[in-house]
């Protein structure tokens, strides 16, 4: 009769457990439809992989996740869920995706102080001795999801996480080609700097600004010296690199809000918000001496270059065309005074006499 019960009893459980599993997967993949139809609506990439995020969560109720995304036109962004995990998944990532730096990551739900840590080590590190991923590769991507769930791992969760993770693939792809459009219209492909195009439209933005809250704003012109004589020399690529390190330095050395961007061939326009003409003469001069400093090697020579600059600041009543007009002027007097040199030129006050360079 025991034996009989015990029996009865082990078959009534393994009914109720296939009847219960079956219940949770088709709950589960109600969720699943409901949140891949959610993803196809999405624009951005960090919205993507936040629906990724919260239907695992749903249905696994995952007590980590981190999604690392490799894009083809560079950087490795990740999302990490809990942000407490950092330190001890950060060094996998980099392993996993050849990194050295951890400052090559960049961090999409989460900004981390430099050396910040808040985890404890002991009780977290041992749950990544559960630790899944899975692989996307697209043709613009390379993503990897790690995880580890805090249930059981049925083969339908299995599945969950594939077709998640399809839909998921096809949206990040997707939005990551709109991206890249969208940045190859405003941005110039050789030296990453802006756009003549994108250059006015934010030029324009800047002057009504400016003319609004009435603040200054400044613009310098520059142009590299004898330009033809070095393509000439040295041939175009040697020319194409240095019009790449000259941008590198330039940005390099500007405030944040300033904005450079290439005008023409050899020529750049930096509009700088919230500077007037004194500030932006002594910015240009410190980059015209920068430049001339600067030596590039290029197979087994190095090259050096000038500039020529031209300032101008926005007074009342200018628009844009007058604005850039004037730095052209401006430019022209640098080179006719010999280049590598700015215009106007800044005013040396020595104690009795004033000297203009
Ligand atoms: P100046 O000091 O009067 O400005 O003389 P310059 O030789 O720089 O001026 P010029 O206008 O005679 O020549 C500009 C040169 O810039 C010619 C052109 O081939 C070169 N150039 C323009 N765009 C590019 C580019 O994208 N790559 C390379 N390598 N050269 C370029
Ligand atoms: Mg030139
Ligand atoms: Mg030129």
């Amino acid at each position: 009769m025991n034996q009989t019960f015990k029996i009865l009893s082990r078959r009534f459980l393994a009914a109720f457990s296939v009847i219960f599993r079956e219940a949770a997967r088709q709950a589960d993949h109600a969720v699943l439809s409901r949140h891949i139809v959610a993803l196809n609506k999405k624009t951005s990439s960090t919205d993507i992989i936040n629906e990724l995020s919260v239907c695992l969560k749903n249905t696994l109720n995952y007590r980590l996740f981190a999604f690392v995304v490799k894009k083809a036109a560079g950087g490795v962004d990740v999302w990490l869920d809990p942000g407490m995990y950092k330190q001890s998944l950060e060094h996998i990532i980099l392993q996993d995706f050849h990194l050295e730096n951890p400052a090559d990551l960049t961090y999409l739900n989460h900004d981390f102080a430099p050396g910040d840590h808040r985890e404890n080590k002991h009780q977290y590190i041992s749950n990544l001795d559960h630790l899944n991923f899975y692989e996307i590769f697209e043709d613009n991507c390379y993503a990897r999801l790690y995880m580890v769930p805090r249930k059981p791992v049925y083969a339908f969760h299995d599945e969950v996480v594939q077709l998640m993770l399809q839909g998921c693939a096809a949206a990040l792809s997707r939005q990551l080609k709109i991206e890249n459009l969208k940045t190859a219209a405003v941005i110039d492909p050789l030296t990453g700097c802006y756009n003549r195009r994108e250059m006015e439209t934010q030029l324009c933005r800047h002057i009504a600004s400016a003319t609004r809250y009435k603040n200054n704003l400044s613009l310098f012109m520059f142009d590299l010296d004898h330009f033809k004589d070095i393509n000439d020399t040295h041939g175009h690529q040697a020319g194409d690199l240095i019009l790449k390190e000259i941008s590198f330095l330039v940005k390099d050395n500007m405030r944040q809000g300033d904005i450079l961007a290439r005008y023409g061939g050899e020529e750049f326009i930096a509009i700088l918000p919230e500077t007037g003409k004194h500030k932006a003469m002594e910015l240009a001069d410190r980059l015209r001496a920068k430049i001339a400093a600067l030596k590039i090697p290029y197979n087994g020579k190095t090259l050096q270059v000038t500039a020529s600059f031209g300032v101008s600041q926005l007074t009342s009543g200018m628009d844009m065309r007058r604005l850039i007009e004037d730095a052209d002027t401006m430019l022209y007097k640098a080179k006719r005074n010999g280049r590598n040199t700015v215009m106007p030129g800044l005013i040396k006050v020595c104690p009795s006499l004033a000297v203009t360079i």
